[in-house]
C-alpha cells in the first residue's frame, strides 16, 4: 500500500535549534525533516550529543524550534498559544524518559492518574482504567507502592502506563532503557512492541542502544544534528 497524507501524525519540516554558549552559537539541528507514521515504532538513533532529545522535545511541543515547524496531525504545533499546546501535549502525546519523572510522595497508580486529572477526567473511571493499565504492565501487585519501593524497570513500567493514561495518539520515549539493566530493558522494550501490536499505539523511540532500537519497524540516524 502506498504511504498516504493520513498514515503520517507528525512532521517535521526544515527544524532548526541553535543554542547560545557566551558568544558561542551551537547549532544543534540542521534542516531536519521527518516524518512520523501512525502506528509504527519509529526508533531516532545516534551517538550521544547527536541532537536526540532536543529533536524529541521539539516533536512533542516541549521545546520550539529556532526554525521550521512541527504538524501534529496536520496542526502546525507553535501556532497554537501555549495554553492549546498545553492541552495538546496532555491529551495526545504521552512521554517516558530515562529517568521516570514520577513523583515520590505519590502511589504508583496515583502517578498514573494524574495526567487524567489534569485532562479533568473523573477520578473514579481514572483509578479503574489506571488499574487496568497497571495490571498489563505486570504491576497489579504494585499499586500502592511508592516509587521509592519500586525497581527502576517497575518504575519505567509505571511511567508507561502514566503516559497510556489519556490514549494519546503518540507515545515519545528518550531513553527508555538508558537507566536499566539488560534484564529489564529487554522487558521494557517487549512492553512497548506489545502495546504497539495490541492497541496499534504510535511510538517514537530515542536511543543510542542498538538493541533498543532494533525492535522499531524504521529507524533514523542523526549524526551531528542532521538525519543521515
Ligand atoms: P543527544 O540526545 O543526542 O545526546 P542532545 O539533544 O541532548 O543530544 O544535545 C545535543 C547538543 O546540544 C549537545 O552538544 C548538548 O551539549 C547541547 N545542548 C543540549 N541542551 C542544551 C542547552 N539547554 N543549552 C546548551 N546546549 C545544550
Amino acid at each position: 500500500m502506498n504511504e498516504t497524507k493520513q498514515d503520517i501524525l507528525l512532521e517535521a519540516q526544515g527544524i532548526n535549534r541553535i543554542y547560545c554558549q557566551g558568544k558561542e552559537e551551537l547549532r544543534v539541528l540542521k534542516d531536519i525533516n521527518l516524518q512520523i507514521e501512525r502506528k509504527q515504532i519509529t526508533s531516532i538513533v545516534g551517538p550521544s550529543g547527536a541532537g536526540k532529545s532536543t529533536l524529541m522535545h521539539i516533536l512533542g511541543g516541549l521545546d520550539r524550534p529556532d526554525k521550521g515547524r512541527v504538524f501534529f496531525a496536520g496542526q502546525d504545533m507553535y501556532e497554537l498559544s501555549d495554553n492549546k499546546l498545553s492541552r495538546l501535549r496532555n491529551q495526545k502525546i504521552g512521554f517516558v524518559f530515562q529517568f521516570y519523572y514520577l513523583l515520590p510522595e505519590f502511589s504508583a497508580l496515583e502517578n498514573v492518574i494524574l495526567p487524567g486529572l489534569i485532562a479533568r477526567k473523573k477520578k473514579q473511571e481514572l483509578e479503574k482504567k489506571g488499574l487496568g493499565l497497571l495490571r498489563d504492565v505486570g504491576l497489579e501487585e504494585r499499586v500502592s507502592h511508592r516509587p521509592s519501593e519500586l525497581s527502576g524497570g517497575e518504575q519505567q513500567r509505571v511511567a508507561i502506563a502514566r503516559a497510556m493514561i489519556n490514549e494519546p495518539e503518540i507515545i515519545l520515549c528518550d531513553e527508555p532503557t538508558g537507566n536499566l539493566d539488560s534484564d529489564n530493558s529487554r522487558r521494557i522494550m517487549d512492553l512497548i512492541k506489545d502495546l504497539n501490536k495490541k492497541n496499534k499505539q504510535t511510538f517514537v523511540l530515542v536511543t543510542h542502544e542498538e538493541q533498543t532500537a532494533a525492535c522499531a519497524n524504521r529507524t533514523v540516524q542523526i549524526v551531528d544534528g542532521e538525519i543521515k
